[in-house]
């Protein structure tokens, strides 16, 4: 192992394992055959890639996509490791090359696709080389029981007497055990270590909303990553594109994904995603599967996912560097409708039955109360450790329990009995909130003793709360129409024998992050990153590689934490082995030397001698109050990440007269020229033409002038940012 670690810090510039990555490079180095499982971004590669360097021979790795396959051998060539494909999109010299190569035993990986492996010849070929390892990526693609099974998986059955001797390992990310015992049966794996590891994924920060406006909603979370990378779900291609249009013409720089349109145009889509040239996918589930960009920031699904299988697929498609990235459901009652269509038009009839069961799961999941975290956890059979996740919007405080629950379900389901059960959710909720909508008043709802009786509270929390009894259990949807009718669990209810949780939203929503990207923004500066995301851009282009092959955000992030002014330093980078320092060292180092000069920010920072403090997920209060400097520094992390001033007084919890100084100060520091998200640009773009005419000097006079649209705090924003050099947003 001690081989191991110094080929991980070697090649990948790692320093430590990730759970279970140990264990299951044991497994490899010893021959004893394996089934690892572990969550995307879990780092199963890793795991038979770094035991084939050390071991003698050549490892073959069977993958079920060729994209899938590109990608890990281009990234495996830029870490400086002897690795090479074989597929057939290779021309035939291409190929020709490949096989030399292996019978010069100059490789140590070699990456092939299932049909390939089993052709006969090339079997008795690699019998005649020495194999360290046959590795069997996405191993549920082997099973019928996964979502995704690979009938030419199945002659993977073969492998095992085809190659004997040789052991055996399949990585997947599926959860279910149904899926192992057949993985492990298919594969006639020997009795093999089985390795599962937590299926949480702590760096995604989930949470779920109502659809009330699609776009505006989406928007809201794009504008939290801007320049990032997000993907946006949504149901139906129509929905794909007419969501992908609007924000393009909202100026995102957004693509539509779905498999009605010609395979060019996806392709094109596709590639402009990965190579970071677009930001934001929007997409049916048909994308995503072969896609390993690991530096995703945001998936949205506008609509409901049609199990929760998927939806832990598709977000799970966020964050696979470990770095935090947020995971936002949007859905609607329709949902749950048009998925039922479209199952009863494509499903076969005994397949329909599982496939309502899941969907209320996930409806169940949505409309629920509990922990995200927890809830997915559960569904795949796994406790979360722990009282709270901190990172969903249950626990992060975003939501918060009702404390008369029951009285106000009652309220709820006692209007649908009166209602007779003839009535959707909308309308039900325009009769408890007292509305005098025509249809209410012309069925003379208006005179019902249940009317009006939650007219304390806005018609669209009243709606969430019935979406959430139907998620509990109490009331349920029937027929085309979508009609409310009371369960045994809602008579229980009324007789006050059970209580349900409704949510209601903590505080009113602002557009301002839930906590993301917290620890993993520690001290790293923003602007550096970003002229770093730059040059990695520039590099990517040339070499004809997608960014995260040059540098994955991580180690960006840590140059822009540790900011090297050497090559010896860059080398300390996390990410940073041996052929990455060779090739991109200089122009690294000579980046951030000069960004770090021009900008008067210290360098060669170590950030183990210098811990900078972990900013709380947690909001409202409940963090320890920090010192100034602490503060300070709090302050300008949640900057960073463009929290809204209100959130950053919660969090550091000082008045907002001085969380405004830190932000003034913070705005002339990093020498920002656009005052966004703290003003909009419009709003800027006035102050700025005002400001030509009555100078920066008299804020006041810029306050009197744009009179109504603006507040002094916004005013103040602007001028620090034009004082900057930003006179147009
Ligand atoms: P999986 O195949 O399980 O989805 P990957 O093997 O693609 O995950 O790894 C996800 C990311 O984590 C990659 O960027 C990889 O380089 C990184 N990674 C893997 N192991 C480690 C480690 N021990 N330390 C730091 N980063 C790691």
């Amino acid at each position: 192992m001690e081989r191991i670690a110094a080929v991980l810090r070697k090649h990948w510039g790692y320093s430590d394992f990730r759970p279970l990555q140990r264990e299951a490079m044991e497994c490899a180095l010893h021959g004893r055959d394996s089934l690892v499982v572990l969550p995307t971004g879990g780092g199963k590669s890793l795991c038979f890639q770094a035991p084939a360097l050390v071991l003698p021979g050549l490892a073959v790795v069977v993958s079920p996509l060729i994209s899938l396959m590109k990608d890990q051998v281009d990234a495996l060539v830029d870490y400086g490791v002897a690795a090479a494909r074989l597929d057939s999109s290779q021309t035939p010299d291409e190929q020709d090359d490949v096989v030399d190569a292996i019978g010069r035993r100059d490789l140590k990986i070699l990456y092939v696709s299932p049909e390939r492996l089993m052709m006969n010849g090339f079997a008795r070929f690699l019998r005649q080389q020495s194999l360290s390892l046959v590795a069997v990526d996405e191993a549920h693609c082997v099973s019928m029981w996964g979502h995704d099974f690979r009938p030419e998986y199945r002659q993977l059955g073969l492998v095992r007497d085809a190659f004997p001797g040789v052991a055996l390992h399949a990585y997947t990310a599926t959860a279910t055990e149904h899926v192992r015992d057949d993985i492990v049966e298919q594969l006639k794996l020997a009795n093999p270590r089985v390795l599962v590891g937590s299926f949480d994924r702590p760096n995604l920060v989930y949470s779920v909303e109502r659809r009330t406006d699609a776009l505006e909603q989406v928007r809201e979370v794009l504008d939290r990553h801007r320049g990032e990378s997000a993907i946006v779900y949504c149901i139906r291609r129509a929905d794909v594109d007419s969501l992908a249009e609007k924000l393009s013409g909202a100026g995102y720089h957004a693509a539509p994904y779905h498999a009605g349109l010609p395979d060019d145009a996806r392709k094109r889509a596709q590639d402009a995603f990965i190579r970071e040239e677009i930001d934001v996918i929007v997409a049916t589930v048909a994308f995503g599967m072969g896609i390993d960009k690991s530096n995703v920031r945001a998936v949205v699904h506008a609509g409901m996912p049609k199990s929760l299988e998927h939806y832990q697929q598709e977000s799970g498609r966020a964050g696979r560097d470990g770095l935090d990235a947020e995971c936002v459901l949007l859905y609607g009652s329709g949902d749950y409708a048009v998925w039922r269509y479209i199952i009863e038009q494509s499903e076969s009839e005994e397949a329909r039955t599982i496939a309502h069961a899941k969907l209320d799961d996930v409806s169940a999941y949505a409309a629920g109360a509990v922990c995200r975290h927890r809830g997915i956890l559960k569904y795949f059979g796994q406790e979360l450790a722990g009282e709270s996740c901190n990172a969903c919007d249950v626990c992060l405080g975003d939501l918060e329990l009702l404390d008369d629950a029951l009285v106000v379900a009652q309220k709820i389901v006692s209007c649908v009995y009166r209602l007779e059960e003839r009535y959707g959710g909308d309308y039900t909720a325009s009769v408890l909130t007292g509305s005098r909508d025509e249809r209410v008043l012309g069925n003379s709802h208006d005179t019902l003793s249940t009317y009006g009786l939650l007219g304390d509270f806005s018609k669209k929390l009243v709606r969430d709360w019935i979406e959430q009894l139907v998620g509990q259990g109490v009331l349920t949807r029937e027929g085309e129409y979508d009609l409310l009718k009371i369960t045994d669990r809602g008579r229980r209810v009324l007789r006050g024998q059970e209580t349900p949780r409704l949510l209601k939203p903590a505080a009113p929503h602002t557009a301002a992050p839930r906590g993301v990207a917290a620890d993993s923004w520690d001290g790293v500066d923003r602007g550096l990153f970003d002229t770093l995301r730059v040059l990695r851009r520039r590099f990517a282009g040339e070499k004809n590689v997608p960014a995260y092959i040059v540098f994955t955000d991580a180690a960006l992030r840590d140059m822009a934490r540790r900011r090297p002014s050497s090559l010896e330093g860059f080398r300390e980078v996390s990410g940073v082995g041996e052929a990455k320092a060779r090739q991109y060292g200089d122009a690294f180092v000579a980046a951030i030397v000069e960004a770090c000069e021009s900008r008067s920010l210290e360098m060669n920072v170590d950030p183990t001698l210098k811990p900078v403090p972990k900013p709380e997920r947690t909001r409202r209060g409940r963090a320890v109050r920090p010192t100034v400097d602490l503060a300070k520094q709090m302050a300008y992390g949640r900057f960073d990440r463009g929290e809204s001033l209100a959130n950053v007084v919660d969090a550091v919890g000082k008045p907002s007269e001085r969380v405004l100084e830190y932000l003034l100060d913070y705005l002339c520091e990093k020498k920002l020229t656009s005052p966004e998200p703290w003003v909009q640009a419009s709003l800027f773009a006035r102050v700025a033409a005002a400001a030509t005419r009555l100078g920066l000097a008299r804020p006041i006079s810029i306050l009197r002038e744009l009179e109504g649209a603006i507040t002094y705090d916004e005013v103040q924003i602007s001028i620090a940012c034009i004082k900057n050099g930003g006179d147009s947003p």
